[in-house]
């Protein structure tokens, strides 16, 4: 096991937007519906003291934390101070604790940006480009732009804490990815970006073909080297390149992972604190996200001897059958996880998205090569065997 856990924390499980794609109220998994709207500071109690017990008997030294929701920032300033506060005393004789928070923006102000300081909560604000891009899909309950007010409270962000939030776009592959970055970079100054694939297995693939997936990502990727700019970041490729020079994608579940200490598996913990593996799955089946464990009554060491996690760790240390032959099997791994699985095969399937994946990887992998890479370093890097 890794030395850090990281943990996705539901404290809202409503929203005060509707994003037509969203996969946690319409992914198909309702059981927020049962769940309170929002976590109590009880239930974030009883989850710091299992992320204490657990820390213990599994010997981690570092928590994560994700703020996720619906929108978090539905919880108030107060109640997410109160929370770091809980973690925070709780945790300090056993961990470190890091915050993120992923957010909509339109509740930002004041208040919150001094809870943010305060505990160095690192914000992430969802946004899929200029408005005629992030309208198709992100709107508001009356059916409107969110864009506007999204807008503001990334200007009040980049204000208050004086450094621009990173940016996270879901990839809608019908569109122009080198505008969403020319916005991204020229109009708004974003310096840190990261591109979502859907969260959605075989069965309920988009009528989307994988090749645009493919195209958007390879005109992002040129788009960005063309600028050759080391303070524009963006996570995805960042990753592709690490992997391409030997090492490991940091997005979970993405690329090979053969090191040899186990993996860190990433939680999501519910309003009322359901506790299982990461939300991001809860499109693939009710037996992988639902362990029926819960941090009031159940403890880490157990939740990781449940099958499920052996399932995943299996899945994230090997590449589906169908991959073993493809050249870019180490860096892509046979796609995202959750885009991998079928109900009959589980994980072992390489990732619907898988020929716009492939183009992917061959351009990164040309640029690279081009740029001066040294070709057996790269084929060693591959797991391709070279005389
Ligand atoms: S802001 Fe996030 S949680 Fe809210 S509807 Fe949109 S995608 Fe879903
Ligand atoms: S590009 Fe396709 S075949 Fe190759 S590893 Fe990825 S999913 Fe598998």
């Amino acid at each position: 096991m890794g030395n850090k856990i990281t943990c996705v924390y539901k404290m809202v499980e409503r929203c005060n937007i509707n994003c037509t794609y969203c996969y946690f109220f319409y992914g198909g998994d309702e059981s927020y519906k049962q769940h309170p709207p929002y976590a109590s500071l009880e239930t974030t109690q009883q989850f710091a003291d299992f992320l204490k017990k657990g820390c213990q008997d599994l010997n981690l030294d570092t928590v994560c934390i994700g703020y996720h929701g619906g929108e978090p920032l539905m919880i108030g300033p107060q109640n997410l101070a109160n929370m770091c506060e809980i973690f925070n005393s709780t945790l300090k004789d056993v961990a470190k604790v890091e915050y993120t928070l992923q957010t909509n923006a339109i509740l930002v102000n004041q208040d919150f940006i001094e809870v943010f300081k305060k505990y160095n909560i690192g914000v992430g604000v969802s946004l899929d480009g200029p408005s005629i891009y992030n309208d198709i899909y992100r709107l508001n309950k009356q059916g409107k732009s969110t864009y506007e007010k999204t807008i503001i409270g990334l200007k009040k962000l980049s204000e208050g804490l004086e450094a621009m939030p990173g940016v996270l776009c879901v990839i809608n592959p019908e569109v122009n990815s080198r505008r969403i970055f020319r916005h991204f970079v020229d109009d708004l100054g974003i310096k840190s970006m990261d591109f979502l694939l859907p969260h959605a297995p075989h069965k309920s693939q988009e009528p989307v073909s994988p090749e645009l997936y493919g195209k958007f990502l390879c005109d992002l990727f040129d788009e960005w080297t063309k600028d050759d700019n080391p303070n524009i970041k963006i996570r995805f490729f960042k990753d592709a390149l690490e992997s391409f020079t030997g090492g490991y994608s940091s997005v979970y579940g993405r690329g090979v992972n053969d090191r040899t200490e186990d993996i860190p598996h990433l939680l999501n913990v519910s309003s009322n604190g359901d506790v299982g593996p990461v939300s991001e799955l809860m499109t693939t089946s009710n037996d992988i996200m639902h362990t029926g464990f819960n941090v009031k009554t159940h403890s880490l060491y157990d939740l990781f001897k449940l099958p499920v996690f052996s399932q995943i760790s299996q899945a994230l240390s090997t590449v589906p059958d169908d991959c073993k032959t493809c050249c870019w099997h180490r860096v892509c791994g046979g796609g995202d996880l959750v885009t991998r699985y079928t109900d009959s095969k589980g994980f072992n399937n390489r990732s619907w998205i898988c020929q716009g994946l492939f183009a992917f990887y061959a351009r990164v992998a040309s640029y690279m090569l081009n740029h001066g890479f040294c070709e057996k370093e790269m084929l060693k890097n591959l797991g391709i065997a070279v005389n």
